[in-house]
């Protein structure tokens, strides 16, 4: 049976870098697929073997030309779409999950993922929702309203959410759930604070973890703020639970394979604290605002395009000090003044 195939457009594959597969070990591959996004321009599906095809640990995102970037990768280590016999997913961001729909109606496949998903799944069919989500973020941290004006302005249609559509899970993808492999089996663990849906895949014999964006081989710190009350809590008691694996490789969602895994939770720990002390510093004298202390947080300015991630992260760092009692909120207007309790 031949499938229908999908070109690459030329004005993408002229631009970006294309699908890439590789081995990592046998019956292990990284198919790398290439993002439209500035700072982050891959990132990885895992294929496992399994039987007479493989098991699909998460799906890159979908836009024009984005299955054929995937079937290239997968043509380049001899696998195929319609050999794919399980799509689990790490996490329900656009980048994880996007193609989970039409690579599980091609295959004739499950989905697994964890049930946490409506911070994706809720906004995935709408973009104005979405936009409205990051507007309300913005509001909240003190941006000016005529900013947020110009920041709506750029996306006349919304946020494109990069998912195909959305599909319900067949299985919810929870602490003791376990994936059989041609490796042996994986053993699936809770770890939100990324993200609410997120989990990591540890098979125990070969010291493996498919870690998705909760340890990455560049530290690299993101929440989603605004559907648990405290994403810095959660992610920091996710990295003991993956610490406590022992894991000897780790297979992010992005970037190479790396050694070391406990090194990058460690420095994944150290940069939280540091963040949090800097914004518990920044609200000991007047009450201020996300907005004017997430740039000393991040080192870096705040940019149109990195502003939404940024004060997401402010907003759920002071979220956290607040709950451990050291700092509080006043409303002002539609935003939050912090300041030390
Ligand atoms: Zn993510
Ligand atoms: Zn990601």
């Amino acid at each position: 049976m031949t499938a229908r195939r999908e070109q690459i457009p030329s004005h993408i594959s002229a631009r970006r870098a294309l699908g890439r597969g590789e081995r990592v070990l046998p019956g292990l591959w990284r198919l790398r697929l290439p993002l439209p996004w500035p700072g982050v321009p891959h990132c990885n599906a895992w294929a496992i073997a399994a039987g007479s095809g493989f098991v699909l640990v998460d799906t890159g995102m979908h836009e024009p030309g984005s299955i054929a970037q995937l079937e290239r990768a997968m043509e380049q280590v001899n696998l195929r779409m319609d050999r794919v016999r399980l799509v689990a997913v790490t996490h329900a961001h656009t980048d994880h999950w996007g193609q989970a729909a039409p690579i599980c109606e091609t295959a004739g496949c499950e989905l697994w993922m964890h049930p946490n998903h409506e911070h994706a799944t809720r906004v995935a069919d709408d973009p104005s929702a979405a936009l409205a989500q990051r507007l309300e973020i913005g509001r909240q941290s003190g941006v000016p309203e005529a900013a947020l004006q110009r920041y709506g302005e750029r996306f006349p249609s919304g946020i494109p959410s990069g998912i195909a559509h959305v599909i319900e899970p067949d299985r919810p993808l929870v602490d003791g759930v376990e994936i059989e492999t041609g490796l042996g089996t994986w053993k699936v663990y809770e770890t939100p604070g990324h993200a609410p849906s997120h989990v990591c895949l540890f098979q125990p014999e070969r010291r493996l973890l498919i870690s998705g964006d909760h340890v990455l081989g560049r530290i690299s710190l993101y929440y989603d703020y605004g559907w648990t009350p405290d994403p810095v809590g959660e992610f920091l008691s996710s990295l003991d639970v993956v610490d406590r694996l022992d894991a000897r490789l780790g297979l992010s969602g992005h970037g190479k394979p790396f050694v070391d895994v406990h090194g990058h939770i460690e420095g994944s720990r150290a940069l939280v604290r540091r963040r949090l002390e800097t914004a518990a510093t920044a609200v000991r004298g007047e009450p201020r605002t996300a907005l004017e202390i997430a740039p000393s947080i991040h080192d870096q300015p705040l940019t149109e395009r990195n502003a939404s991630w940024l004060l997401s992260e402010t907003l759920c760092y002071l979220q956290h000090l607040e709950r451990e009692g050291r700092v509080s909120r006043k409303p002002d207007g539609d935003a939050a003044r912090w300041r030390a309790a």
